[in-house]
């Protein structure tokens, strides 16, 4: 595929890697919104003569795809049994080895809950050379197009993610919610949906009160984003009444109450913050 100007219309003038036959970059694409791409990202759709890319990456995105790339799709359904993942890393290998450019494209951050490490793994144990672009996860960038800060200085020094469950579906049996709950802060479920009833339980039996601030963020950065104000009491109630299913980042802590102040996309739309001072502290924000 020739490296054309036009192809590279969209990019700034820098010194762009090449994406060479034989190898396999394993790049993020972010939560959705197209435009929270790395230039990185873009750079490898520009060039990839084969992209596999999963079931969380926007079409959007896919279009700026060289025309004649071949695209496959390689979606896991979370919750399923995911036996597929070693074919999929093997395939990228096979792709790869036949000379191909090859594009592995992942929702957010490869490395954040993505498996990116364990396809990269494979591609060193093949002898497959590749690069690494990391990409806006959704557990930062889906809670900031909420208007959720994921630290902020008067509520949080430190913040955890963690996933919901387990590639058998289930709730992650290595997980200690009781620690978690006593030691977060502020914490950013993935993948949290399917056992949010236990998730809540667990959080609340370690002492975390039911008024507790959540919000549960569905298609963050997306045209279909939804946002649900709730809490630890609530959350249950709350999800299925709003009708929200996954994709979801669910965060829990104080931190969601500063949504009252910075939904921005409500502001875009002409309305006015809630409140300017949702921790009540009565001070400018930037007084220490
Ligand atoms: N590597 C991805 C996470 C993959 S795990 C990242 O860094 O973001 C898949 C989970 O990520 C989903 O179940 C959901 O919890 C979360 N997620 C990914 N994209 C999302 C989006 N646009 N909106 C809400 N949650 C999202």
């Amino acid at each position: 595929m020739s490296d054309s100007s036009a192809q590279n219309a969209l990019l700034p003038p820098g010194n762009w890697p090449e994406l060479e036959p034989g190898w396999v970059w394993l790049c993020g694409a972010g939560p959705g919104d197209p435009g929270l791409l790395t230039l990185h990202a873009l750079n490898a759709l520009k060039q990839a003569d084969v992209i596999v890319y999963d079931a969380l990456v926007q079409e959007a995105i896919l279009d700026w795809a060289h025309p004649q790339a071949e695209k496959i799709y390689a979606g896991k359904r979370g919750g399923k049994p995911s036996a597929k993942q070693r074919d999929i890393s093997l395939r990228l290998v096979d792709m790869a080895k036949a000379g191909k450019k090859v594009l592995r494209l992942k929702g957010g951050d490869p490395f954040v809950f993505g498996r990116g490490g364990e396809e990269a793994q494979t591609l060193v144990q093949h002898g497959v050379p590749f690069r690494i672009i990391p990409g806006i996860s959704a557990g930062i960038g889906g809670l900031a197009y909420a208007g959720v800060p994921v630290t902020h200085r008067d509520v949080n020094q430190s913040v955890t993610f963690v996933t919901g469950h387990d590639q058998s579906g289930e709730t992650p049996s290595s997980l200690d919610w009781g620690s978690i709950a006593r030691g977060s802060q502020v914490i950013v479920i993935y993948m949290g949906m399917k056992h949010i009833e236990r998730i809540a339980g667990e959080l609340r039996a370690a002492g975390r009160p039911a008024s507790e601030p959540v919000a549960v963020v569905t298609d963050a950065t997306t045209e279909t984003q939804q946002v649900l104000e709730t809490t630890l009491g609530t959350i249950v109630v709350d999800i299925d009444n709003a009708g929200l299913t996954p994709p979801a980042i669910i965060c829990v802590g104080r931190s969601v109450l500063m949504r009252q102040a910075l939904d921005w996309q409500s502001q875009l739309a002409g309305n006015a913050p809630r409140n300017t001072d949702p921790l009540g502290r009565g001070r400018p924000a930037e007084a220490s």
